[in-house]
């Protein structure tokens, strides 16, 4: 994993279809200081098609990420398998309606002058959007001796503040 993995050459992009292919791990959801990824092993492919002034992107991730079972603590594998499908669009015009519905894509509006797209937020929010609100192991399969203790405890893990606000980052990538 490297970060020139994540970015995309607008400028030399060639005409027609291109794919990448990294990787990310638990070292890349540290980069962004999450702490509630605890593990995580995602390949992530990156389809590039540019016709003309089009450039659209579809980036697969798919693999597990590990985070903390909700009841008992305990790690909790989670499966991913979430795609980005966006469409570049140069200059700073306002994402209109007809922007919105450009064949069900997100617009990311890049400077004219930009040369390289970055994926590495893009990448980090689908999948931290993909996980689910309620992360907790099927029934009857947490650590009955970690429940146990905060039942003693009285703490609950529900009520353990949120550390993040994923969509807080959406809105500074696609608001502007
Ligand atoms: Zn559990």
């Amino acid at each position: 994993m490297d970060k020139s993995d994540f970015l995309i050459p607008l400028n030399g992009l060639p005409q027609g279809r291109s794919l990448s292919r990294t990787f990310v791990d638990r070292k890349f959801f540290e980069s962004f200081e999450n702490a509630e990824i605890l593990d995580a092993s995602l390949d992530i492919s990156i389809e590039t098609e540019k016709s003309g002034e089009y450039i659209g992107i579809d980036c697969r991730m798919s693999g597990n990420v590990t985070v903390a079972c909700d009841r008992c603590l305990e790690p909790l594998v989670i499966p991913v398998d979430t795609v980005a499908r966006l469409s570049v669009k140069f200059g700073s015009g306002t994402a209109d309606e007809a922007d919105m519905t450009d064949s069900g894509r997100e617009i990311v509006r890049v400077p004219s002058d930009e040369a390289e797209l970055d994926m590495a937020q893009v990448i980090y929010d689908y999948v931290c959007l993909s996980l689910p609100m309620r992360r907790t192991h099927p029934d009857g399969e947490c650590n009955e001796s970690v429940m146990k203790y905060l039942e003693h405890e009285n703490v609950s893990a529900g009520n353990r503040k949120d550390s993040g606000n994923p969509f807080a980052v959406l809105e500074g990538l696609f608001g502007s």
